[in-house]
């Protein structure tokens, strides 16, 4: 590396050591921060001589990568940002963290993909899905897909894996010569009524999908979930055992997979590290208090709200929603999940904007309760699991709530 990169990765180093003292979170966002004002090149030279996935989509990305990261482990060690600093800064952070590591797995928020690709040359880039997200800021499903599709044509010797399932995601792949498709399902098509390419409607039927005036359609995929196990290109099913719950999970395992084989890692070799992830930044963490098993649940937009109800246990379930700067501050998409299927258990809500909610399930017939705290939430329902769903910082607040009473 160049003696200014060199510089700059000590000092990002140090600054990142320094706010992890300070008690200011982990420090990879201002060490990167520091880092790349230093050296603007720093992360293509923290890059240079590593092969790298990225892994982007609007849901299941931090899973997602957390799982590929343990899958690549079977060849060494592998630089990852493993604390969702999802951006420039914290894959900057990440790699000078790791220092030389011949492998890196880099969760990418999907308005910066097409910069990482530029910095880092990666060898592989992971497509998951695109949905709507932070109606205030984020921008259109369609742009996304069209700034996906113009970063993979600049860079025709990246080998993309992508999922089948999502038209706007196929679409946008297409900027490619080479790439693997895998199946993991798509339960929100709300953002996938219309064509990216001619605009004309696109029509499903079980688990096909195709445009009626292009021919735009579902590829073939090369992996593919099935009952409790993956299918790979050569059509061998293997059995995935997880403890992350959810055929959400057995899709972002199927990804994992596909990304791995990328790097020459096989199923057999990566599926017993995939089994030991048991959390992903404390998401689907259990913790036991007072005779109630407590499992968190991340949802931050109506697909991954979806996804959420698909991993739940029919079982009481809190509901916490804030409407903080990271959350996005409009509640309005509350409208576009249906909250029916939490109709045949007791639900309790909470958190900043408890009321936004109270309307939506009163709207929904969903019959709740509010509690002022995650406390009263424990007190209001019989030992036994407790599901809680909640958005960025209301999941954050419980979490800080049971590290207080632990
Ligand atoms: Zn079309």
């Amino acid at each position: 590396m160049p003696l200014r990169a060199k510089v700059a990765t000590s000092v990002s180093k140090t600054a990142a050591a320094l706010s992890r003292a300070a008690g200011r979170g982990d420090g990879s966002v201002i060490g990167g921060w520091i880092g790349l004002k230093i050296d603007p090149d720093l992360l293509a030279h923290l890059a240079g001589g590593r092969a790298i996935a990225l892994i982007s989509g609007t849901n299941g990305k931090t899973t997602t990568t957390r799982l590929a990261t343990a899958a690549l482990e079977v060849m060494g060690r592998v630089a990852t940002n493993s604390f969702g600093a999802n951006m420039p800064t914290g894959h900057t952070s990440a790699l000078a963290k790791a220092g030389s590591t011949p492998f890196a797995v880099l969760e990418v928020d999907e308005h910066y993909l097409a910069r990482v690709i530029d910095a880092t040359e990666p060898r592989v880039v992971a497509m998951l899905n695109l949905s709507r997200d932070q109606l205030d800021r984020a921008k259109e499903v369609s742009m996304m897909a069209q700034m996906w599709r113009d970063a993979l044509i600049g860079h025709p010797d990246v080998r993309v894996v992508a999922n089948a399932d999502d038209p706007m995601v196929v679409w946008a792949a297409q900027g490619s010569g080479h790439v693997t498709w895998f199946s993991a399902g798509q339960r929100w098509h709300d953002d996938s009524w219309v064509c990216p390419q001619s605009g004309d409607p696109i029509e499903r039927a079980g688990g096909d999908w195709w445009c009626t005036g292009c021919p735009l359609r579902r590829p073939n995929p090369q992996w593919r979930v099935e009952d409790e196990g993956v299918v790979d290109p050569r059509g061998d099913w293997h059995l995935v055992k997880l403890q992350l719950p959810g055929t959400v999970n057995l899709g972002n395992a199927a990804t994992a997979l596909a990304v791995a084989a990328e790097f020459g890692v096989r199923p057999i070799e990566a599926l017993p590290r995939l089994a030991t992830v048991a959390s992903v930044a404390g998401r689907y963490a259990q913790v036991d208090r007072d005779g109630r098993n407590v499992r968190l649940l991340l949802a931050k937009n109506p697909a991954s709200w979806l996804e959420a109800f698909d991993m739940a246990e029919r079982a009481p379930t809190l509901l916490s929603i804030n409407a903080r700067d990271p959350d996005g501050l409009d509640t309005s998409w509350l409208y576009d999940v249906d909250f029916a299927p939490l109709r045949d258990r007791p639900v309790l809500i909470t958190g900043d904007r408890a009321y936004d909610l109270a309307v939506r399930l009163e709207v929904n017939a969903v019959p709740f309760r509010h509690v002022k705290s995650f406390e009263e939430a424990i007190q209001a329902v019989p030992p036994g699991r407790l599901e809680v769903i909640a958005n960025y910082t209301a999941f954050q607040d419980i979490r800080a709530e049971l590290d207080r009473v632990l």
